[in-house]
């Protein structure tokens, strides 16, 4: 018997309460477990327990959870519980501590929301977790309220409901009111007078016969859930604890069910399809991303919530991706080599990824040159196709190659790879060509380009942005999908595709990858590097 959950052990008397002592043999689980237990003491409420290393973090939520975003419901810490007591439905006999009746309410699977130890969340006051159980689902947080760290003896917090797909408003379906057991099927009353079926277990492992009338009973382990478990989504009542935690390469997708571009006539984009998308795309895209720092815009609520720009490695970040340090700044950038990686940065909600454009693995050097096409509003689109094909001709005539890519925005990037073996030869050099080649293309047509950076000089042109063209920027990668509506990639085309009529919004996180393979765009990309050297001595030959 364990030394551990001493607050648990002082309150009870287990001469005269059949909960369970701390001796339960617990069933192994993939996935970390949760409980909700409805409990008619001296007053009604639901308690929430967590399974966090080997115990249950446990909350009486006073009034219950609610579905419902704007209902924040008061959640007050109490002691840690065993595990084995998330099997416990019964009563309580009167007089004893938290006297009353116990339902199985709900239950299921749960995952900290972050890449964080939930113990540290906890100790930090704030933890996001997504829930899968037959009643809750979805994305939660528990907050602390300020006022009451350390004041008293009560812990209270805050139990949220995350908007999502399951969220609803005012008390969604009744949820709350359903008086039926998981485990069991019975309401209150039956369970108070100890008829009805036997609660069927989920933490314990099988060594006795569950007995309804018991108190603390049931030691028979959920083979059939976990089988079905095992089966898969779909198949079963445990679909969304499935979907709770899919996995991608193996990689672990959280809350995979969350809409990251939400639907505009068509289903939403979730945080797994992203994952799958990446997955897929991924051997074509990580050529370009790999061995180079890579910005991302996260979008941990979707689109339409707040999006950030992060461009460092953080703490706790995944094993499947790289801090590494570039000279010149004492933080790590965050850099992704492999398709896996990719995909653990769909679970932290990585909708764009923005690469530097140096050679692999060497930050000084420059890989490639992207020449940004920005068209003023009132621009055709058709005169930016224009604008990339004359670059495309500039650029060739230079012995260089050149590729071109929507941008899954407004404008087109016409990408130049060169063989980075030009060693003496850095990001100055690289800029002032580009500098000097756009200048060249904007000064033969004023009325069409611009280089200068200024927006109201842009009117009715396109401005010839060469400023990716430099140490530490980035430009979007191909196949990155864009955090506009639509879920829009950067789609790499190829020239027989630049035509008038190109329409980027085809290419999207539904049609990239089939586009890809009919197409088949860049495919001598990977041979096609030129020497940068020779191109300067071209052009000021010239
Ligand atoms: P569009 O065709 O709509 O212009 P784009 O990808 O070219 O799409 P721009 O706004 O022109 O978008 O930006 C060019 C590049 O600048 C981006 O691809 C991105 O890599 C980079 N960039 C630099 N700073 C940021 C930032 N704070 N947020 C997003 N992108 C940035
Ligand atoms: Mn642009």
């Amino acid at each position: 018997m364990s030394k551990r959950l001493p607050e648990y052990r002082a309150k009870r008397d287990f001469a005269k309460t059949r909960e369970p002592r701390d001796t339960a043999r617990i069933g192994k689980s993939d996935h970390t477990r949760f409980v909700v237990q409805k409990h008619d003491a001296s007053r009604l409420h639901y308690d929430l327990r967590l399974e966090v290393d080997g115990v249950f973090k446990s909350w009486a939520v006073t009034k219950g959870p609610s579905v419902d975003p704007a209902d924040k419901r008061l959640a007050v810490e109490v002691e840690d519980h065993p595990l084995g007591y998330g099997d416990f439905e019964g009563t309580i006999p009167k007089g004893e501590y938290g006297g009353g009746t116990v339902m199985i309410w709900d239950r299921g699977f749960w995952e900290p929301e972050a890449d964080e130890d939930p113990s540290v969340s906890l100790a930090n006051g704030e933890l996001k977790f997504v829930l899968a159980g037959s009643k809750l689902k979805g994305s939660w947080v528990l907050v602390r309220m300020k006022h009451d760290r350390g004041a008293g003896t009560r812990t209270n917090w805050l139990l949220i409901k995350h908007r999502d797909s399951f969220a609803a408003s005012g008390e969604g379906d009744g949820l709350r009111d359903q008086d039926k057991s998981v485990a069991s099927g019975r309401t209150m009353a039956t369970i108070a007078a100890g008829k009805g079926p036997s609660p069927k277990p989920f933490m314990t492992e099988p060594n006795a016969k569950p007995r309804p009338d018991a108190v603390w009973s049931s030691k028979q382990v959920a083979v059939a859930d976990r089988q079905a478990l095992r089966r898969g989504p779909p198949q079963s009542k445990f679909a969304a604890v499935a979907a709770a935690a899919d996995r991608v390469l193996g990689v672990p997708i959280s809350n995979s069910a969350k809409s990251l571009w939400p639907s505009n006539g068509k289903a939403a984009v979730t945080k797994l399809e992203l994952a799958e998308y990446l997955a897929t795309v991924g051997p074509w895209m990580i050529a370009h991303v790999r061995g180079r720092p890579c910005s991302l815009i996260r979008a941990p609520d979707g689109i339409e919530g707040a999006t950030f720009f992060q461009r460092h490695a953080m703490k706790g970040q995944s094993p499947l991706v790289r801090a590494v340090k570039v000279s010149g700044d004492r933080e790590p950038y965050l850099q992704i080599d492999d398709v896996p990686g990719l995909v653990a940065m769909a679970q932290i909600a990585a909708v764009e990824f923005h690469p530097w454009n140096c050679a692999p693995f060497a930050t000084a050097v420059p890989g490639r040159l992207v020449f940004d096409l920005d068209p003023a509003p009132e621009v055709a689109f058709s005169a930016v196709v224009d604008a990339a094909r004359e670059m495309r001709e500039r650029v060739e005539s230079l012995g260089l190659a050149a590729f071109c890519k929507t941008t899954g925005g407004k404008g087109l990037h016409v990408v130049v790879p060169l063989t980075g073996e030009d060693e003496k030869l850095g990001w100055p050099e690289a800029k002032l060509f580009s500098e000097t080649l756009s200048s060249q293309m904007a000064d033969a047509n004023p009325e069409r380009y611009l280089v200068n950076m200024s927006k109201k000089n842009r009117k009715g042109r396109i401005f010839i942005d060469y400023l990716r063209n430099d140490r530490t920027a980035t430009a979007v990668a191909p196949l990155s999908p864009r955090a506009r509506a639509g879920a829009p990639v950067s789609m790499p085309l190829t020239w027989s595709q630049v035509r008038r009529d190109l329409d980027p919004k085809r290419y999207t996180v539904r049609t990239a990858s089939a586009l890809m393979s009919k197409a088949q765009p860049w495919q001598d990309y990977a041979t096609s590097g030129r020497s940068l050297r020779m191109a300067i001595e071209k052009l000021v030959g010239a």
